[in-house]
């Protein structure tokens, strides 16, 4: 499994009240045209879809605002904070320039071992490779006013490594970035969303401020730092093909 949950985003209308009760965190992975044999294929958003949903935001009102800001549950207005996994070209590609239309921020959570390389971790699931963001392509992101967080070192899953091993993945991960692009990382997200308390407590000691997890639901100042929750933005046919499956077995 990746970072999935029960709930996905697609269209406002369906999330208002529950985004008037905090703030919402949205997750994006691949923006783009799918190509063939994507075994995931939710995970991949049409550039209209993006667009409609950025404009929803905004004729709701909705402006976007850091993991910090979410964290403190917001002020002056709804707001939504845009997360995107992984760090794939094809939201450099496809993603900026709606991004800058509807004068929206976001960040991507960069895997500094795979920089300019393949999505290597889907590749062992047999998911299709995708290129990742080179360092000049990043600086082209936060030349435009976004950010970056870690999402360790190579895309681990923390709660099965040793502590020292969870430890590099974290500690490492944010001094390569920090070195490499001369900003603060301050924020963090759990690779498929897998974290313990130890997990936890590591990304703190290490200084982060926060921690997106893959968990469903709405952010307050009550919701942990370390235990943000998300939204999975997934265009639905796959969810509603899955769900028609198991309504009526298989074909
Ligand atoms: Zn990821």
């Amino acid at each position: 499994m990746r970072e999935l949950s029960a709930a996905p985003y697609f269209t406002l209308n369906p999330f208002l009240e529950l985004f008037r009760t905090g703030v919402p965190i949205l997750m994006y992975h691949k923006i783009g045209p799918r190509p063939p044999g994507v075994r995931l294929k939710g995970l991949y958003l049409s550039v209209a879809n993006f667009v409609r949903q950025l404009g929803e935001f905004q004729v709701a009102g909705f402006a976007s605002c850091t993991l910090a800001e979410a964290c403190a549950g917001g002020s002056g207005g709804p707001r939504v904070a845009l997360t995107f996994d992984d760090g794939f070209c094809n939201v450099l590609e496809n993603a900026l320039e709606p991004l800058a239309q509807h004068r929206l921020r976001a960040i991507q959570f960069l895997v500094p071992d795979a920089i300019g390389k393949l999505n290597e971790w889907d590749l062992r699931d047999g998911e299709v490779p995708e290129r990742l963001m080179d360092a000049s392509q990043i600086r082209l992101w936060l030349q435009a006013g976004h950010a970056i967080g870690s999402h360790s070192l190579t895309h681990a899953r923390l709660t099965r490594l040793s502590v020292r091993d969870a430890r590099e993945e974290i500690f490492a991960s944010k001094k390569t970035l920090e070195d490499t692009f001369a900003v603060p990382v301050d924020h963090f997200c759990y690779p498929y969303g897998d974290w313990n308390p130890a997990v936890r407590d590591l990304v703190m000691e290490a200084g982060y401020r926060t921690a997106c997890t893959t968990a469903f639901g709405i952010n307050t100042p009550a919701t942990p730092p370390l235990a943000l929750r998300r939204l999975t933005v997934r265009h639905p046919t796959r969810s509603l093909r899955s769900l028609k499956a198991k309504l009526l077995g298989p074909d």
